[in-house]
């Protein structure tokens, strides 16, 4: 079965950026559950739960990542992934593997995948590889974003100011990475929460308030220059010449 739902409000410039996941998972609870991580950072996914479904999508339409699972009805992950490279495909392949599948694995590699990560995983983990990959596939010159002294490597998902490494949660990550990602331009908490949380409704809650907060702290904190702006009644930017 083919599901298909929304990642980003279309017919804006954001949809260039909108990276496109083709999820093939026959354990329906796996896909839903991959699928909702993935959409609450930002993707736009499709979920095929046959391998020659999953196959004629990847043929058919365009991703930037497939992450293949290798158990399958139809054909398994390693014959689509192995197709695909037959075919001279370049589509950058995320394989899920078993903890027993250690052949597989290598020979998946072999053939071609760019990354596997081992079930049971967490959504960051895998969020971080498809990041990786598509940056890998972009080449080099998009993993860094900088403004100012801060500077967000996408690549290792490190932050750093004038130097310490910040931590920060996944979600605060992808926060700072939409103010970084268009400095000196306001977000609006609507936009904040379509694009950080997946909801396209501002849920009248202080969340992003919340989360703005906790970012200004880790990113702002003690420095005299205050990146992070509060446009009052609008929202939140980034300052492009702090
Ligand atoms: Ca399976």
């Amino acid at each position: 079965m083919l599901g298909m739902k929304r990642g980003a409000s279309s017919g804006d410039a954001w949809d260039e950026g909108v990276v496109k996941l083709l999820i093939v998972e026959d354990e329906k609870k796996i896909a839903a559950f991959v699928r909702k991580g993935l959409e609450a950072q930002g993707f736009v996914v499709e979920v095929a739960n046959h391998g020659d479904e999953g196959f004629l999508l990847a043929t058919t339409r365009p991703y930037d990542v497939a992450i293949l699972d290798i158990m399958l009805p139809g054909k398994d992950g390693l014959s689509i992934l192995r197709n695909l490279r037959d075919r001279k495909s370049p589509l950058p392949v995320i394989l899920l593997t078993a903890r027993s599948e250690l052949n597989e694995r290598l020979e998946g590699l072999n053939l071609g995948a760019d990354d596997y990560l081992t079930k049971p995983f967490h959504i960051e983990e895998l969020t971080a590889r498809i990041h990786a990959v598509t940056r890998r596939a972009a080449g080099t010159s998009q993993s860094i974003l900088a403004v100012a002294d801060l500077k967000m490597n996408l690549l290792t998902r490190k932050v750093t100011r004038g130097g310490p490494a910040i931590e920060l949660t996944a979600r605060e990550f992808s926060l700072l990475e939409h103010l970084m990602r268009s400095p000196g331009r306001v977000l609006t908490r609507v936009e904040i929460c379509e694009r950080v949380w997946d909801y396209n409704f501002d849920p009248g809650t202080n969340l992003v308030e919340v989360y703005i907060q906790r970012l200004r702290k880790k990113v702002d904190g003690d420095f005299p220059k205050k990146l992070i702006e509060t446009i009052r009644g609008v929202g939140y930017c980034i300052k492009a010449d702090a």
